[in-house]
């Protein structure tokens, strides 16, 4: 069976989403766009101003990198009287140890993780972004890399159920690691250690490299789904890559975004992206807002 075919999705009439013979329920309420962005990539003097300016141009959320343990009282007091909410951590693969044949590297990354979960929960982020490992933080084979993943994500789902947050595997493309490359594969992870704190996320960035179909990959994984990065195909902002190779097609989200909002999707669409050169980000960040809810207008349009 072709997967192009293996993973179509239709809106059947007795109002389930079908995919590959299991049907999803419908969702009870339709998907909504929450805008969000990584705090690396916003202007400002202070996490106070990029948070105001956040909440100016529409959004609803922002994402902090790695653990920001120390900052708690910083990041309450940023979000205090906004509208703007922590959607995730960017945290990463931290070298790759958890999936490290050395124990003790293993042991301290685990450990980096749950204390990075704890932050989470206090931040109510909707997750942990986590990275199994880059190329070359891993010298085994992806069976043997699923085996360790089966053995300490039981854990850590449990140490993120507890603490009110979630893991989120992040697949990447083939350029920045060999293991996680579609949200099918995440998702295969997730089935199989079927804990409410191991769920994962997709990345438009990725997805143009890796995914046959944005929809249908979303659709694949959706059970588990709990937040999206957003960056044009030359990973500049989105509405972006005509600046760098105007011969080219603009990277599209509508095709993703339908399907989030077909699902039910209610978590963050984050920026995790780079500017184009000689643009302004004051102007060109919020243009690529606007550019984003134009995409989403045109996805929930009614055919
Ligand atoms: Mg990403």
């Amino acid at each position: 069976m072709q997967r192009r075919h293996f993973l179509q999705y239709s809106l059947t009439a007795a109002g389930t989403i079908a995919l590959a013979g299991r049907a999803f329920a419908a969702p009870t309420k339709p998907g909504v766009l929450k805008l969000c962005s990584q705090e690396s990539r916003l202007p400002g003097a202070s996490l106070k101003e990029k948070v105001a300016n956040l909440e100016k141009w529409g959004c609803a959320g922002l994402e902090l990198g790695g653990d920001p343990a120390s900052r708690i009282a910083e990041v309450k007091e940023a979000l205090k009287g906004t509208n703007i909410r922590i959607s995730a951590l960017c945290w990463g693969a931290s070298k790759g140890d958890l999936v490290s044949m050395d124990l003790d590297k293993r042991k301290a990354g685990i450990a980096a993780l749950k204390q990075a979960l704890d932050t989470a929960g206090e931040l109510e982020s909707t997750g942990v972004i986590f990275v199994p490992c880059f190329n070359k933080q891993s010298e085994l084979a992806p069976a043997e890399l699923d085996k360790i993943l089966w053995d300490i994500l039981p854990a850590l789902g449990d140490h993120a159920t507890k603490a009110g947050t979630r893991v989120l595997l992040e697949p990447l493309n083939k350029g920045e690691t060999f293991y996680l490359n579609r949200i099918e594969q995440a998702a295969a992870i997730c089935r199989k250690i079927d804990n409410p704190g191991i769920c994962l996320m997709g990345d438009f960035y990725h997805m143009a490299k890796e995914e046959t179909s944005d929809a249908a990959a979303f659709t694949a994984g959706f059970r588990w789904l709990h937040h999206v990065h957003l960056a044009s195909r030359v990973r500049w902002l989105p509405g972006q890559d005509k600046l760098k190779e105007p011969e080219q097609p603009e990277r599209s989200f509508v095709d993703g975004l339908r399907a989030l909002h077909q699902l039910g999707y209610q978590d963050y669409c984050s920026l995790e992206c780079g500017v184009a050169k000689g643009t302004d980000p004051w102007v060109a960040i919020p243009a690529a807002f606007d550019f984003l809810r134009a995409q989403w207008a045109e996805a929930i349009k009614p055919a």
